[in-house]
């Protein structure tokens, strides 16, 4: 329970309670139940209607039920020398015998007598005779506390040894019986009509149409209808949405109010030069972004944005901008990638476009520090200041762009006049880091960019503290992008199509899951991957890509590719991640179907970056029908929002985010992927908590 002064009765610690003993206390604490109101939130995994039992001639296969009947007999077989074992007991009911069994549990045989009264939880196995294997029981037991447990719809709890549903079910009742008055609203304001102001109309309709949250930890345990529990849930899960709102706009509004944003819009005497050599002319998604941005950085405030773009539209070019704009005002700026091939890709991108503006571009890894100017034998141009070859009025500045991945945060990275920070491929940096980052120095712009097109209610709950920019046009002259899927007995008639592609001049990355469960089992399968590749396609040039390599190896690799010294690079997904090869138009995966759907699209995204026409072949397991069928939403659209919706019902937000670290709190109620309107609900009701405590 969230704000409660020590005093609430619902802190109490559990031990305080009759008939909760240290050993009770323990059990409770293994399930991370250690107050009263710990154990009131402690949500059932199920429900079980006892209003409603199914008698046992009435079982089913398959199909779950509850059956309540009595002990008529019961036994433990064992052989192999006891080692093995089935406890079996017989429940009739009046209507038909029901044999229970647990296999090798013997110690079972210890609850049950002839004669008990007991209710049954399962799936039949088998109807002749009629069986249900490692049941779910409980001991109807003779006393007026039946009323809690019978003839209702009774709360099934998630366990620890030694716990039983009926002592945990009883505790509830009785902890709720006593404790159900100090339940309070979290946000009493919310309920009541605004003293004044124009809103004084409305009272909050949002929040009466769920029952209080005294009512829903009630009808949370013990709900009058199946409905009520839904009800209970959507009630708590606002309660946790709400908090979670208040935290990221009170984190917010303090930004806006302490901190000064520095000086970081430019004067476009960098910009200008850079985009006369660029070679294309932006987008207008571009643009329209870059004014924003511009907007952000000449703002009072630091600039926290998001940038969404979909794989291709064109992000680093945009970053190159922001970067430009803060270095013409004096200013360092820094960029982040994931990973250290990412990062290398980057700095030979940025020292190739700023190398010509005399800008110093520092590459700092884990494992490497380098600067265009240490690099006198790299082919970027370095033209002296007086004969600058893009004739700009540069100054003499000492001001760099800093490349880097993690290590730029873990490192002592902390230079003064840091005005910028852009972080690349946001979704796979936690909340926790960007925290980290941007306390570097004093409260830099901030600008991070994701290429995974995020839902709306995971983008309100993961970056709720951002402003949002989508960029939703690709570049133009793009050739087109066909994806397909097929079954890997098809796969002698794919490498024949690449083999053709190869030919054309053309080259191709073909990409293996993760595999084995060990790094090292992963390796050892690529390898040998890349060993029947290299058979296949001889005498096409295979290279391997995998995380294990050292940063020089995937360098010379990468190196070998973009040179097309290599025509197939054979990798884990690390190439999932922002690589932008124009000349690479095929892109075969293996396994497909135990990627994720927005995993799928950022590696489809490497890519369809050039004037070619590209193919992405997405082999999948034949016995898999229904992986296939998931697989082609891919082959029918391209747009990464539609694609990232799906996975996230799919598979759940942490699979989509693709990392544990997704920085969100664990939700014991609130579901991110079907509770957008809770969110939204949320996130009103946050902004009128907040307004209201300035007004006061
Ligand atoms: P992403 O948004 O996936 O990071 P990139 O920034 O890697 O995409 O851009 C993909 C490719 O498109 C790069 O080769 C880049 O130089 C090129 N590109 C970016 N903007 C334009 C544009 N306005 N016109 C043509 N090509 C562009
Ligand atoms: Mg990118």
């Amino acid at each position: 329970m969230t704000n409660r002064p020590t005093s609430n009765p619902l802190d109490a610690p559990l031990s305080t309670l009759r008939g909760v003993g240290a050993e009770r206390a323990a059990q409770l604490a293994r399930l991370k139940i250690h107050t009263t109101g710990d154990l009131l939130l402690h949500r059932p995994r199920r429900y079980e209607d006892r209003t409603q039992l199914r008698p046992i001639a009435d079982l089913a296969l398959g199909e779950a039920a509850t059956v309540r009947g009595k002990i008529t007999a019961l036994g433990t077989k064992r052989w192999r020398g006891g080692s093995r074992s089935v406890f079996e007991f017989v429940l009739e009911d009046g209507t038909a015998r029901l044999h229970c069994r647990w296999w090798n549990l013997p110690f079972m045989e210890k609850y049950f007598h002839a004669g008990d009264e007991v209710l049954a939880y399962g799936k039949p196995v088998s109807l002749k005779p009629r069986t249900l294997d490692h049941p779910e029981t409980e001991t109807v037991e003779a006393g007026e506390e039946n009323f809690i447990h019978l003839n209702r719809i009774v709360p099934i709890y998630p366990l620890t040894e030694g716990l039983s549903q009926r002592w945990l079910r009883s505790l509830v009742w009785r902890v709720l019986e006593a404790q159900e008055a100090h339940i309070v609203e979290p946000r009493p304001e919310l309920k009541r009509p605004p003293a004044d102001g124009p809103a004084s109309s409305g009272r909050m309709p949002e929040t009466l149409a769920l029952p209080s949250r005294a009512r829903a930890v009630r009808l949370l345990h013990f709900p009058e209808r199946m409905s009520d529990a839904e009800i209970a849930r959507q009630r708590l899960a606002l309660d946790e949405f709400l908090e979670l709102q208040l935290e990221i706009q009170r984190r917010r509004r303090a930004l806006r109010a302490n901190a000064r944003g520095l000086p970081c819009a430019g004067d476009n005497h960098l910009i200008k030069p850079f985009l006369k050599q660029l070679g294309f002319s932006l987008t207008d998604a571009q643009t329209k972004v870059l004014r924003e941005i511009r907007r952000d950085l000449g703002g009072a405030q630091p600039m926290r944005r998001l940038l969404q773009g979909d794989v291709g539209a064109g992000k680093t070019v945009v970053a190159a901008c922001a970067a430009l704009m803060a270095l013409e005002s004096g200013f360092h700026a820094a960029l982040m990638a994931p990973t250290e091939v990412l990062a290398e890709q980057h700095f030979e991108t940025f020292r190739h476009w700023f190398g010509p503006l005399s800008i110093p571009v520092e590459l700092r890894t884990g494992s490497r520090k380098t600067s265009n100017a240490q690099h006198p034998t790299s082919n970027v141009q370095r033209p002296g200041l007086s004969n600058s070859a893009t004739g700009n009025r540069q100054p003499a500045t000492s001001n760099s762009l800093i490349i880097g991945t993690h290590a730029l945060i873990e490192g002592g990275f902390d230079p003064e006049n840091l005005g910028l920070v852009i972080i690349d491929e946001q979704h796979k940096f936690g909340v926790a880091q960007r925290e980290k980052l941007v306390r570097k120095g004093s409260y830099p712009h901030l600008l991070v960019m994701t290429a995974t097109p995020i839902p709306r209610t995971l983008g309100l709950t993961l970056y709720g503290d951002l402003d949002i920019s989508v960029m939703n046009q690709l570049p133009a002259g793009r050739g087109r992008l066909k994806t397909f899927v097929r079954a890997a007995d098809n796969l002698p008639k794919v490498f024949e199509f690449i083999r053709g592609k190869l030919k054309e001049g053309r080259q191709a990355y073909v990409v293996y899951p993760r595999i084995e469960d060990s790094d090292f089992g992963e390796i050892k399968a690529v390898t040998r991957e890349r060993a029947k590749l290299e058979q296949e396609f001889a005498p096409f040039q295979v290279g391997l890509l995998h995380g294990k390599l050292a940063p020089e190896e995937k360098e010379h690799v990468m190196a070998g590719f973009r040179a097309n010294r290599v025509q197939i690079l054979v990798a884990t997904s690390i190439i999932e991640v922002g690589l932008d090869l124009p000349n690479a138009t095929v892109m075969l995966i293996e396994n497909a179907e135990r990627f994720g759907l927005a995993q799928l699209h950022q590696l489809r995204g490497r890519v369809g970056r050039g004037a070619h026409e590209s193919y992405c072949i997405l082999v999948a397991d034949t016995k898999t029908e229904e992986a296939r069928q998931r697989l082609k939403v891919l082959a029918e659209t391209t747009d990464g929002f539609r694609i990232a919706e799906e996975d996230l019902r799919l598979r759940g937000p942490g699979e989509l985010l693709g990392q544990q670290q997704s920085g969100l709190p664990p939700f014991r109620f609130g579901d991110l992927t079907r509770d957008g309107a809770l969110i939204e609900r949320a996130r009103r009701l946050a902004k009128q908590v907040l307004d209201n405590a300035e007004k006061s």
